[in-house]
């Protein structure tokens, strides 16, 4: 089993928190199609056979790519590697793009997941964080996807974005429930230093949520998620019975997968590959028949640390014998006061060898994972 995460690195506009790698200049869309379908050439081998049972394209902006673009990568991913007949096959869509007519062409390119950037339902808050598109769009856009046939929807939203209270956030989850999707995604504003927030916070022109607010803000998110009956997961993951997402859960569970595309990583259990982040350098490089990335060969300590930090993170916890038997690392021995701690806390619980965070526990999951985390194995 494995996946093929592809990278599509074009945006309408900068969001004023994204500090992923992406272009608005569309300049060399054309010339990066090309280039994608040339590293899956170059690439063929890396997955050593195994079946693929995802593929997903990310950003960026994929819904930017037009129909015929979308075939001829899949084609190429077809005919490169063993495509298992349900693949899920997702691609990641911001409402201004998601027109009818667009609906439909995503999925006679065989798109079979839509995951919605709808970000918040409130108008103040899409212009602060320089979101294309509008609340109504946001709603629209979910409406026409079902609509079109699409079963498999997910929607990203953002919470912990500064307001007087959380009666803003209320009225987001309300409208998130009204629509109905299969799989919601949240995540906490963070204002990254390379950011727009990031420089006007520096400046103080921007004041960021106290902790507190955001953290009340998740509490709110996990109470409301329980009662509409979407299960957590993962920590920022949430979905109805057997919704969850195949191509992240694969991440969690450390399946092999290939990155393709400018930025995009890729891991094979024993070490990871960074693609160079810039569009022209890296079709430059591809029109040369070479792949510009940076290797990082896994130690076991390396490998025992990236286990911890997925797996922490979800419902499936972390396998104590794994964590022994694969990558020689004895957390219960070697942190049994911390852990005993943590569990008179209820922060965490240990059941058959498994290491599970409780909510209250996943409320602090970065600094638990951090004190856990193996220095030499
Ligand atoms: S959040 Fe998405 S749409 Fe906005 S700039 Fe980042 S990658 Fe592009």
């Amino acid at each position: 089993m494995s996946g093929i995460y592809i990278h599509i690195p074009f945006c309408k506009q900068a969001c004023h928190y994204c500090d992923f790698h992406f272009s608005t200049s569309m300049v060399l869309k054309g010339d990066m199609v090309q280039t994608i379908s040339q590293e899956l050439k170059l690439r063929r081998d890396y997955l050593q056979g195994q079946p693929v049972h995802t593929i997903y394209f990310g950003g960026g902006t994929p819904s930017l790519l037009n129909q015929e673009e979308l075939q001829s990568i899949l084609a190429t991913v077809r005919e490169l590697f063993i495509v298992s007949d349900d693949a899920e096959i997702t691609l990641e869509a911001n409402p201004d793009d998601l027109s009818p007519e667009k609906l439909q062409e995503l999925k006679g390119a065989g798109i079979n997941r839509l995951s919605i950037g709808l970000q918040s339902f409130h108008e103040p808050h899409l212009r602060l964080m320089n979101r294309a598109h509008t609340a109504t769009e946001s709603v629209q856009c979910v409406l026409d996807a079902q609509a079109a046939g699409f079963d498999n929807i997910t929607v990203d939203l953002i919470y912990g974005i500064p307001a007087p209270d959380h009666t803003i956030w209320h009225r987001d989850l309300e409208l998130l429930f009204s629509l109905n999707v299969q799989h919601v995604s949240c995540y906490a504003l963070t204002i990254e230093p390379d950011t727009a927030l990031g420089r006007w916070s520096k400046k103080g022109s921007f004041k960021p949520s106290e902790d507190e607010f955001t953290a009340q803000q998740f509490e709110i998110l996990l109470e409301q998620m329980k009662q509409h009956g979407y299960g957590q997961y993962e920590i920022s993951n949430f979905s109805r019975p057997g919704y969850e997402s195949k191509h992240n859960s694969n991440y969690w569970r450390g399946v092999h997968y290939l990155g393709i595309g400018p930025s995009a990583h890729s891991f094979n259990g024993h070490s990871r590959q960074y693609n160079v982040s810039h569009n022209k350098k890296y079709i430059d490089a591809l029109k040369q028949n070479a792949v510009p990335f940076e290797l990082e060969e896994l130690t076991l300590a390396d490998q025992a640390n990236d286990y911890l930090l997925t797996t922490l993170r979800t419902i499936w916890g972390c396998d104590l014998k794994k964590l022994r038997q694969e990558f020689r690392y004895d957390l219960g021995s070697d942190h049994r006061a911390y852990l005993q701690e943590l569990q008179e806390k209820e922060l965490a619980r240990i059941e058959a060898d498994v290491l599970y965070l409780t909510d209250k526990g996943k409320l602090l999951s970065d600094q638990i994972t951090m004190d856990l985390l193996a220095e030499e194995v």
